[in-house]
Order: C-alpha cells, then structure tokens, then sequence
C-alpha cells in the first residue's frame, strides 16, 4: 500500500476543517480562505470564490513559495494575508486562516476598542493561543494594501482584525490555527456579551502569570 503524502493529508485536512467551520457558522457564502504550508515551502491555498463548505481536495491552488501558482484553481483573491503573515510572524508559521465571523467582525465595528488590543482579558485561553490581537485598518477587497496591513504588525503577532472584513490567525499548524480562530471569535462573542455591563476580567497579574507561566510574546 501506498503510503499518503503529508500533502495528500494536509489537502484533506484543509477541507476537513473548512467544511467544519462552515457547518457552524463561520463562513457564509464564499467568505473566508486557508492556507497551509508544505515542509517544502510551498503552500496550499482556498480556491477563489469558492464556499468553505464544499473544497475538492484536488481543486486547492498549489502556490510555489514565492507564490507563483503551480498547479489547481486559482486561489483566493486575499492570498496577500496569507503570504504577509508567513513572511513577517516569527514563530514557526505552517497555516492561515480568514473568516468573515461575525462577531469578531462586529467588535471591530464598536467605539471604545483598543486597536493594539482589541480583547479585553476576560479569560485565559484567548491570550494563550493568540498573544495580542490587533485591530487594523479597513481596506477595500483585493487592494494590494491588505499585505502590507499584516506586514505591519510586529513579528509576534499571530492574530489581527481587519476592521468592518474579517479576522486573520496564523499557528504553527493547521489545526493550531482553527482552534485559535475559534478562540478568537468566541473572545469576541463574550465580549460583546459583556462590554456594558462592567465584567470582572482578569487582573493584571492573573495575566502576568499566564505570560509567564506559557512564554506568551505580547
Ligand atoms: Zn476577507
């Protein structure tokens, strides 16, 4: 028996797990796009126009690492979030994701947030999986502008939200950066839930202790 290629594994993963946050809710239409790195350098990416809920493994875009496109459907017109993020994040970078969730979108459309800190601490796991979340400026689909957002964030940064578009989360692995979406846009949701009522979030050292206790770079 043959045995399977991690590329024939990551591209079922990928549409395992896009299908998944489909069926939940998380991406609508043809909104939202994956990407996924080879140990070669070369990516795997979401079609363009295409629905999270239904990817043909065969039919992702397979991009070259300097992002020539080798071979599949054309990918996603936002394929600049995903080539920034693998170029500017420090840490070991094999996955992107971008939703158009919506509560992560809402909060960006709120007064009162902090565009270098966008969560306030209200529990621990948002900061464990995704160290600050930033929230950038709104920029109009497809303009070239969109990479260069991401390039700015500073080389910890593993999360941002595009303001009135939608979150972009990096990890070191796919389903790193699944779950870490899935963190963000329920940190999201509570804070929302709670953000006029005065919540008891975490204090300053209950937040210092998880810096230290997991290395968090914020
Ligand atoms: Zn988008």
């Amino acid at each position: 028996m043959t045995p399977i290629s991690e590329e024939t594994r990551l591209r079922e993963r990928i549409c395992l797990l896009a299908a998944s946050l489909h069926a939940r809710g998380l991406a609508h239409g043809s909104a939202g796009n994956i990407s996924a790195r080879l140990d070669d350098g070369r990516l795997l990416v979401t079609p363009t126009g295409s629905s999270l809920g239904f990817l043909d493994p065969a039919g992702l875009a397979l991009l070259a690492p300097d992002g020539t496109h080798l071979s599949g459907d054309a990918p996603t017109k936002e394929v600049a979030l995903h080539t920034a993020f693998y170029e500017v994040r420090r840490a070991p970078t094999g996955a992107v994701v971008h939703l158009h969730s919506h509560h992560s979108v809402a909060l960006s459309l709120l007064p009162r947030v902090d565009p270098e800190d966008m969560l306030p601490p209200l529990t621990p796991y948002p900061i464990m999986q995704l160290g600050r979340v930033r929230l950038l400026p709104y920029l109009r689909p497809g303009d070239p502008a969109l990479g260069d957002a991401i390039r700015s964030l500073p080389p910890e940064a593993s999360a941002a939200v595009l303001a009135n578009h939608g979150p972009v989360v990096a990890a070191e692995t796919l389903d790193k950066a699944v779950f870490a979406m899935e963190e963000l846009e329920a940190a999201a949701r509570l804070t929302i839930l709670c953000r006029d009522q005065s919540p008891r979030a975490l204090t300053r050292a209950q937040v210092e202790a998880l810096v230290k206790a997991f290395r968090i770079e914020l």
